[in-house]
């Protein structure tokens, strides 16, 4: 989709919410996805420009913190940038989401952009987001508000600046407000701030709280009084972003913690599939509390083909979802539209495994058999009864021959169509380095081995392909490495590398179950 319909485009002011990719609304990815371009912040997570086009274009405009005293003497020079980049790009007719943390108006300046926008005559839209202030507490198990100790909550920044001396806080209001104080600012200002409270009058022995990088992988909360919480913060070493909470509220972080009793809470795993085919993965890993790092090593290209006419077969076989998508692109009897399902009309379908079935039930397609093991050998046995003229099998170029082999063998007459082929994907230095050092990589084909490792390679150059290093090195001694399945596993070994876990059920699910069940058994 091109610039929108107007000559203008228009300025969407997007909350990002607190870092977590599951918490960004419905409305934020869609507009995302959509985008000619975006502008967007330092605490914008990765995931969250995910889904942009790939043609969009994405604009670094975050702030460089400050480093030393006084190195940004005036914020509003980059905020003018900011606002006028947004305008101009508006003005040539695209579709601009200004990506901001959190909601875009709790001190996020998104006030002054829509001015700035209703000036320069530009139409805008709102999509507040989830502020850090609430989500970072929620996911420390600190409600903001609760019956009986707290009845209100004020939401508040206390400048970073020491060159300033007088501070922009009342803090004989703070001191009475009767509710919870919630400070979006660093450690550095708690140590002015705190001890100007308690100057006001707020009780030294208030509960108070610190949660750094709030639903983002690492999360961490210490909990102290209001006199003690600063000297805990430095010694405990709490970085940026990180929010900072007073009031009794903060005294329930203990009882309420819900993050730590989630199976996978504070583990990290890496998963190497497909960008596009790495979500559900992912998303029940990051259900279970794992920190996933998205290090796709592969993609699927597809390979020019003719177009498929299934009538002569009577046996078509699948072994990948994409394979299905391609399938019906070249899907042609000439007698139906092309992709239309009654193509199959007469014709058996066999599925590798229920991810294969689903994508053909997206089609109106019921697989005729899905084997209970989902590997090429279990579709050989599930196979065995059927009586096999002429069989399709529609694949990857690099899959393996047993299927087509033990088909012939049976007197059939095989016809094998590479759909595609899948290629190495490259991977972000931060990808590569977060998936070394995880707990656990897992891996879901012999295709995700070779490019994950190929990867993780070409970070350490020329000297370890033939330097004597072997694969196994290329992961951290502390890495649990998970197959999806004995061919897997065999590829992993023939690169050097035994896998600490095999998955019985060879899809995401058994994946997962194999994973939970090597954490128990090290508890
Ligand atoms: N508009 C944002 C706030 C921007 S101010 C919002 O609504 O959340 C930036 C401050 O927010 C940081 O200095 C930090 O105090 C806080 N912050 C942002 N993301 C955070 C996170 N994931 N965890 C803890 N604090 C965070």
């Amino acid at each position: 989709m091109a610039a929108s319909d107007s000559p203008v485009g228009r300025v969407h002011l997007v909350g990002a919410g607190p870092g977590d990719p599951g918490l960004l609304t419905a409305r934020a990815l869609e507009l995302i996805a959509r985008a000619d371009t975006i502008l967007y912040d330092r605490l914008i997570g990765a995931a969250a420009l995910d889904c942009a086009r790939p043609d969009a274009e994405l604009l670094f405009v975050g702030k460089v913190s400050h480093g030393g005293m006084g190195s940004l003497p005036n914020d509003s020079v980059p905020q003018e940038r900011t606002q006028q980049l947004m305008i101009e790009r508006a003005l040539t007719g695209r579709e601009v989401v200004r990506l901001k943390g959190g909601d875009p108006f709790v001190f996020g300046r998104g006030g002054e952009e829509a001015l700035a926008l209703r000036e320069a005559g530009i139409e805008f839209t709102i999509v507040p987001g989830i502020t850090a202030g609430v989500a970072a507490l929620a996911f420390a198990g600190i409600p903001v508000t609760h019956r009986g100790l707290a009845t209100g909550v004020a939401l508040l920044t206390g400048h970073e600046d020491p060159d300033k001396q007088e501070s922009e806080l009342d803090f004989d209001a703070l001191a009475r407000f009767p509710g919870t104080l919630v400070f979006y600012m660093g450690v550095r200002a708690l140590g002015r701030i705190a001890p100007a409270l308690i100057a006001a009058g707020r009780p030294g022995s208030e509960p108070a709280a610190l949660v750094e990088r709030g639903t983002l992988p690492g999360q961490r909360t210490v909990t102290g009084t209001l006199a003690s919480i600063a000297e805990i913060a430095v010694r405990e070493q709490i970085a940026a972003p990180a929010i900072t909470v007073v009031g009794p509220v903060a005294g329930l972080a203990e009882q309420i913690a819900w993050l730590p009793e989630l199976p996978l809470a504070g583990l990290s795993v890496a998963v190497t599939r497909a960008r596009a085919r790495s979500s559900e993965l992912a998303r029940r890993l990051e259900a279970l509390g794992a920190s996933v790092v998205q290090a796709p090593s592969i993609r699927t290209v597809p390979l020019p083909a003719d177009p498929i006419d299934p009538t002569p077969f009577d046996l078509v076989c699948l072994t990948s979802p994409v394979g299905v998508e391609l399938l019906f692109e070249r899907l042609d009897d000439g007698r139906h539209p092309r992709g239309d399902a009654r193509s199959l009309a007469g014709v058996r379908v066999a599925a590798i495994g229920p991810g294969t079935a689903r994508a053909l039930a997206e089609h109106g397609v019921l697989a005729d058999v899905v084997p209970e093991r989902f590997v090429a050998e279990s579709l050989v046995e599930a196979l065995a009864e059927l009586q096999v003229g002429r069989a399709l099998i529609a694949r990857a170029s690099e899959a393996r021959d047993l299927l087509p082999d033990a088909l012939r063998e049976r007197g059939a007459e095989v016809d094998v169509v590479a759909l595609y082929e899948t290629v190495a994907e490259p991977l972000s230095g931060p990808a590569r380095e977060q998936a070394r050092e995880a707990d656990y990589v897992t891996f879901t084909s012999s295709s995700t081995v070779r490019f994950f490792l190929q990867a993780l390679r070409e970070r350490d150059g020329e000297t370890s392909a033939d330097g004597g290093n072997t694969d196994a090195d290329l992961l951290s001694p502390h890495t649990r490495v998970v197959s999806i399945g004995p061919v897997t596993s065999a590829s992993l070994r023939e690169h050097g590398i035994e896998p600490h876990v095999e998955a019985e059920r060879h899809d995401v699910d058994g994946l997962v179950q194999a994973l939970l069940a090597d954490v128990r058994r090290d508890d």
